[in-house]
This record gives structure tokens, sequence and C-alpha cells, in this order.
């Protein structure tokens, strides 16, 4: 059991269903897949996909193969949701990925032939998703690799092709003309897998409008609370909360020195609240710039952040050891935090570390 005088994440798994019926209907109503890679964005894969397969979720991605392994363990037999793997085959995975029933999203062709080998020598189909590079350039097969697969079907033996998907690389900015570029290129290449299911849009992307939504979504980040724009966004609730314990409370002279280095120079009598976090729970240091703990009613400047303590301007508000600090949660949204620690809410969320004692609510 936890102590007291820990940090504590909580994951209000109602929000989570909540946000996830507004990206459905957002999204029109076409199937949205849940992105659980990171472990759920470091909110617990296995909660996280329990409550969303209750919501009506039946597909899920994951990034590694270890991932959809687990996952499939996470769901039991009784929730026989379609795991797709992101990295698709990668070398000496295939017998992990037929054992656990997983669906590999194939990034390259050499990956095409290694299923086609392995479907042959398994003599039976997989089912197999393909991903299409459309001017990210991370990952996927090019147009060339596209085309060259649709014009010799004989290279997509024993494979059953029900996805074709592309990943946008601007999505978060609406006014970048490169969105509209990838998606005139998946419009073109999904034609070639004309019975495949299409999908082309992550959390921003279902928010780019009805032509980016094809016939799945893939919302990640705006499912655990981060608008899709990295704003906060109005119909999302935030679903990790992360507080911590205040320690000591003391007032700063004038002329004094906060902390570590010289930088830190006191002006006026400042009141501080120690808060028992930092950057061994996963907290970002560069976020002290800007960054704030919300605390007796209002958001409170955070002066530094160390390893394990947290030091936060709280003006003359009554304080005791023991209260709680919120440092990201509804009242201190994760999109303020990234912007304040230079990085995004994804970056944000996964850092939380196992330090902090995990408590769910709403679970299934
Ligand atoms: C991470 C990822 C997503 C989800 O992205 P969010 O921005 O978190 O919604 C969707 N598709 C792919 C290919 C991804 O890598």
């Amino acid at each position: 059991m936890a102590l007291p005088s820990s940090a504590r994440l909580t994951i209000d798994l109602e929000a989570l269903a909540h946000n996830y019926r507004v990206l459905t209907a957002e999204a029109g109503g076409v199937e949205a897949a849940p992105v659980l890679k990171g472990d759920a964005y470091g909110l617990g894969a296995g909660p996280v996909a329990r409550r969303l397969w209750a919501e009506g979720a039946r597909s899920f991605f994951v990034a590694r193969v270890s991932e959809g392994v687990l996952l499939r363990m996470e769901l039991g037999p009784e929730r026989p949701a379609r795991i797709l793997v992101l990295d698709g085959l990668p070398p000496g995975s295939a017998d992990a990925l037929a054992g656990a029933d997983l669906t590999p999203v194939l990034t390259s062709l050499p990956q095409v032939e290694a299923a086609s080998l392995y479907a042959a020598q398994a003599a039976r189909a997989l089912k197999v998703g393909l991903h299409l590079d459309t001017g990210m350039n991370r990952q996927g097969m090019t147009a060339a690799d596209a085309r060259a697969l649709a014009q010799s079907p004989d290279r997509l033996r024993g494979l059953d092709v029900e996805l074709v998907m592309s990943h946008l690389g601007t999505a978060t900015d609406p006014t970048s003309p490169r969105s509209a570029k990838q998606l005139a290129a998946f419009e073109r290449l999904r034609a070639l897998f004309p019975e495949a299911q299409a999908s082309l849009a992550a959390s921003a992307g279902i928010f780019l409008g009805a032509p980016y939504r094809f016939d799945l979504v893939r919302p990640g980040v705006s499912l655990y609370g981060g608008g899709p724009f990295e704003v906060t966004h109005p119909a999302l609730k935030q679903v990790a909360t992360f507080e911590a314990p205040i320690l000591d409370v003391r007032v700063i002279a004038p002329g004094e020195t906060l902390g570590y280095g010289d930088s830190l120079r006191i002006e006026t009598p400042t009141r501080v609240a120690v808060v028992a976090a930092g950057y061994a729970d996963g907290l970002i240091r560069a976020g002290k710039a800007g960054g704030k703990g919300w605390f007796a009613g209002a958001a409170r400047p955070i002066l530094i952040i160390n390893m394990d303590l947290i030091v936060l301007d709280i003006g003359d508000a009554p304080a005791r050891p023991g209260q709680m600090v919120q440092l990201m949660g509804p009242n201190a949204p994760i999109d303020d935090l990234a912007a304040a620690s230079g990085t995004v809410a994804h970056e944000c969320l996964v850092r939380i570390s196992e330090r902090a004692e995990r408590v769910y609510l709403g679970e299934s």
C-alpha cells in the first residue's frame, strides 16, 4: 500500500469513456480504434482497453509486438478484440504475432514477403494491414511499393489485407497544406486495395473534417484528455490526475536564492509549498518555466522542479502538510503542462513513473 506521502496518478475511466463517445461522434460514427501504445500512454493498457471494450471498441492499436501479446492477455478470451501492431512484422516475431492472434500492419515489402512466407508455411491465411507512407517519411511503404503490390497480387498470397492506413505529419496544425496533400495521396493509394478498410486520422485528423475519416480512425492522446490541436478541447475531459502532497510550507525572505544554482533570486517575501513530487515521478524538469500547480482554488506558479521535490508559490493561501496539489488534471490541463514543459501531452503522460501510486475510477 502506498503511504500518504506519495504522489498519486488517478485514472478516471468514466472520463475516458466520455472522450471515446465524443471522438466517435466527431468521427461521424466510423469505427474508432483506440491507440494503446506505450501502455495506453502510461495509463495502463489493461484497464483502459477493458473499459473501451465495454464502450464498444473492437479494434485496438499497439506499437510493439510485445505490447500486443500483453494486451491479448489483459483482454482475455471473453473480449476477442482485433489487435493491430504498428511495428508490423519485425524479424523473428511471426510466431509471437500468430500465437497471440495479432494483426501486423506491414510497413515494408520485406515484411510483406515474410508474412506471405509465414502464411504459406502455416498453411493458413494471415490477416494483415498495410501501412502506406503518404509523405511523413517515417513508417510505411512508398507509393511505388503499394502499386507494385497491387499489380502483382502474387506477392500478397496467403495474406488477407483487412486495412490500409497512413499517418499524417501535420494534423495538429489545421493550416498546414501538407495534410491535404497526404489526403490526396492516400485517396489514390487506398483505391488500389478497394476491399480493405481505410484509415488516415489519429486524434487531430478526426477534427480535420469528414474526408479524413475514411472507415476507421485511430485516436490516442485525445482519448486521454489531450486536445487534438495541442490545446485543451472543451468537449474532452481530463483522464489523468496527478497529485502530490505538501511536505512543508515556508516563507523565503527577499534577497535569498531558491534551490540549486544562483538564478532564482527571491525579490519579495514568498510563501511556498514544498511538494513531494519531481522528475523521479516523471514530471519534466523544464516545466518549471510557466508550469502551474492547482492548489486552494487557484493555479500557482511552479518555481523549481527537482528529482523529488517541487516548490510552488502559494501566495497567502492557507496550507498545511498533507494537502494535495494538482499538477495534472481537470484544473491543471495536460496541454498547459506540456506547453510549459516544451513538449506534447503524449510525453507528459507516458513519463509518469512507477513511483506514483495508480488509482482507477470506473473500472470494468
Ligand atoms: C500514435 C499514433 C496514433 C495516435 O496518435 P494521437 O496523436 O495520440 O491520437 C495513430 N496512428 C499512428 C500510426 C500512431 O503512431
